[in-house]
């Protein structure tokens, strides 16, 4: 009977312990510092919009593939998951092409992307119907998901699968060891710690760093799903409007400012965020402008992003095996269960040898 610790309740590690929670025979404890329903600069899921826009190229672009499926399966069929299908309009301005965030969003942007045949009705917009600030204009039906509901709708689940959650920070990635619900030393550890693992000792991965991401939550609906490849006037900022599922407001981004951690809603940027939702999309505010926008709360978000992409692998740390899996930048729900997948076949792997005994 293996016993499994998990260290991390954002949206990787609720995902990898529910996949792992319905493996026959798999007891699984989750020790975190921060749990669904804190908002804290160091806890990045709930921050996050969130939807499923593609930002891998065609050679990573295996995560986000494999997640959309069950994404979409919630969006269709478990409305209490708190996932819903929104049109959807990309605008590609060809001066972006080589800014930051221009590179960013480049397979999004493009009018030939691999998840083309993912999404059932992707459309390029004719030119007639593209408004002049921008180049290209792509369409489909993608999903958005109010976080605030779905990461407690993984804890349930995770909890009917037997799974059990404590409060606990660890300073050492070993000490997980000794935290399982049994009592007993755990088998494998999985590490879902995100930008933590750069502080966390026995890890201390120097390639994490925060992308800062400022959003403003409103309760103005747009109707559809906008993002545009870039900004006049913010090399690291960009446009996006999107609606959370079940009455969880409009986040308006945002800024994707690598390195920068400062955890303070900036005024002044607050108020081009704003200034540039309610320009793509005025119909916002009934065409009312900035002053209509009914402000919910600012915020501030960091994605852990990582050189050289998610760290995704085994290592032995001081006997006891540990599964990596953090690192996932701006990307870590729609890219959730593709990961966690992966995660939960390397302890399938380090836990091979001991069910052969
Ligand atoms: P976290 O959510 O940070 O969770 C880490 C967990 O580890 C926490 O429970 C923490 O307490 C625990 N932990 C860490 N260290 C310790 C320790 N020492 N002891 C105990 N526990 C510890 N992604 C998308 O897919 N689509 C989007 O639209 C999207 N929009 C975003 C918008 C913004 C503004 C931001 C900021 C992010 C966005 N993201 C989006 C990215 C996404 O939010 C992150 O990739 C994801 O939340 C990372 O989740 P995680 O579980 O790896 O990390």
């Amino acid at each position: 009977m293996p016993n499994i610790v998990v260290v991390g309740a954002g949206v990787t590690g609720l995902t990898t312990t529910l996949l792992l929670s319905k493996k026959p025979g798999y007891h699984v404890t989750v020790i975190a510092k921060h749990m669904p329903g804190d908002y804290d600069i160091e806890y990045t899921s709930p921050w996050a919009g969130a939807n499923w826009l593609p930002m891998a190229d065609a050679a990573g672009s295996k995560w986000e593939k494999t997640t959309w499926p069950e994404l979409a399966r919630l969006a269709k069929d478990v409305p209490e998951a708190g996932i819903h299908f929104q049109n959807t309009v990309i605008y590609n301005r060809e001066k972006d092409s080589n800014t930051a965030t221009g590179l960013w969003l480049k397979t999004l942007t493009s009018t030939e992307p691999w998840f083309k045949n993912v999404v059932s009705d992707f459309r390029i917009v004719p030119a007639k119907d593209i408004p002049t600030f921008a180049d290209s204009a792509t369409a489909f039906t993608s999903l958005c998901i109010n976080t605030a509901i779905y990461l407690p709708y993984l804890v349930s689940q995770c909890l009917a699968n037997g799974a059990t959650f404590t409060r606990k920070t660890i300073s050492h990635i070993s000490e997980a060891a000794s935290l399982h619900h049994s009592g007993q030393k755990a088998d494998v550890i999985v590490n879902c710690t995100g930008l933590l693992a750069s502080k966390l000792g026995g890890v201390m991965d120097a390639e994490v760093i925060p992308v800062r991401g400022q959003i403003v939550v409103v309760r103005n609906d747009p109707g559809v799903m906008l993002t545009i490849s870039g900004t006049d006037d913010g090399e690291d900022e960009l446009t996006y409007i999107m609606k959370r599922a079940a009455g969880g407001g409009t986040i308006l981004g945002g800024t994707y400012q690598k390195g920068k951690s400062d955890s303070n809603p900036d005024p002044n940027t607050a108020l081009q965020i704003m200034r540039r939702a309610v320009e793509l999309c005025p119909a916002l505010t009934n065409g009312k402008g900035i002053d209509a926008l009914d402000v919910v709360r600012h915020g501030v978000g960091l994605r852990p992003y990582r050189n050289g992409g998610v760290r995704l692998e085994k290592e032995m740390i001081e006997g006891c095996w540990v599964v990596h899996n953090y690192g996932h930048g701006g990307y870590g729900y729609q890219s959730s269960y593709g990961y966690s997948d992966d995660a939960t076949a390397l302890v399938d792997e380090v836990l091979a040898p001991k069910a052969k005994l």
